[in-house]
């Protein structure tokens, strides 16, 4: 935990927050904090700063927060993820946290087992604890948005023109393409597969709506290793 995160609703008028939960465990354990000392902290969707510790006792900690940064830019990118078998799922949202990544589309694709989107991972408790520990670990404040799309064509069709519009638009697709460009300085929607890949039709449906496919390279990657890899190339 590189920055101790909490909620507006949290702070009181003082601008103090008492914490008693996994963050309040967390300072007792694994940071030797004493009175008087100050961790860098953050409001969710709000500034950074930092937090002088007031008390800290067995039950509580009790912080003062003074908040004067904004958290570091997004990367101007949206990601559409064939949804990933479950662990894989956690932590790839954590490392899209981490990385900046603030708008992510869930999607099932035709190599996607239908049963994925049964699991407890999908929760929006959990999801959010995975954004959270992203967050909290590149020490920014802004959570991502997650969205579900359960049927491929519909929403490639429907959906995709507008929320990809304006932007370079990216396929990563092992295979004869070119290579996945470096150091971009635009919007991107970047769309990666499930362990399987996209099938030819999902291709194809993508490149009609000006998706330009691109490869990494001959070595295939996991989904969460693929996702790191093409979010530092590209930015
Ligand atoms: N089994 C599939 C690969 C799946 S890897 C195949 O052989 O085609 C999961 C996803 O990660 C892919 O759909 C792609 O979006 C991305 N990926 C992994 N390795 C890649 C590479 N070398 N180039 C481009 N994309 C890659």
């Amino acid at each position: 935990m590189n920055l101790l995160l909490v909620n507006n609703a949290e702070i009181n008028q003082e601008q103090q927050v008492r914490l008693t939960d996994r963050r309040h465990q967390h300072l007792l354990q694994v940071h030797n904090l004493q009175v008087g000392d100050r961790l860098q902290a953050g409001v969710l969707n709000g500034q950074c700063g930092e937090a002088l510790i007031l008390e800290h006792q067995q039950e509580h900690t009790l912080v003062q927060l003074s908040l004067t940064r904004n958290p570091p830019p997004p990367l101007p990118v949206t990601l559409l993820l064939a949804l990933p078998r479950p662990r894989m799922l956690a932590r790839s949202l954590e490392h899209l946290s981490t990385l900046g990544v603030k708008k992510i589309v869930l999607l099932q694709t035709a190599r996607v087992e239908k049963s994925y989107w049964q699991s407890p991972e999908l929760k929006t408790e959990k999801v959010h604890q995975h954004l959270l520990l992203g967050l909290e670990q590149a020490k920014d404040t802004l959570l991502p948005e997650v969205i579900y799309r359960q049927r491929f064509k519909p929403f490639v069709e429907d959906e995709l023109p507008q929320l990809s519009d304006g932007s370079r638009k990216l396929l990563a697709h092992p295979g004869n393409y070119p290579d996945c460009p470096r150091g971009l300085n635009e919007q991107v929607t970047l769309a990666i597969g499930p362990e399987g890949g996209f099938v030819d039709f999902e291709v194809e449906l993508l490149q009609q709506q000006g998706f330009e496919a691109v490869q990494l390279g001959e070595r295939i990657l996991r989904v969460e290793t693929a996702v790191t890899a093409l979010l530092s190339r590209l930015f």
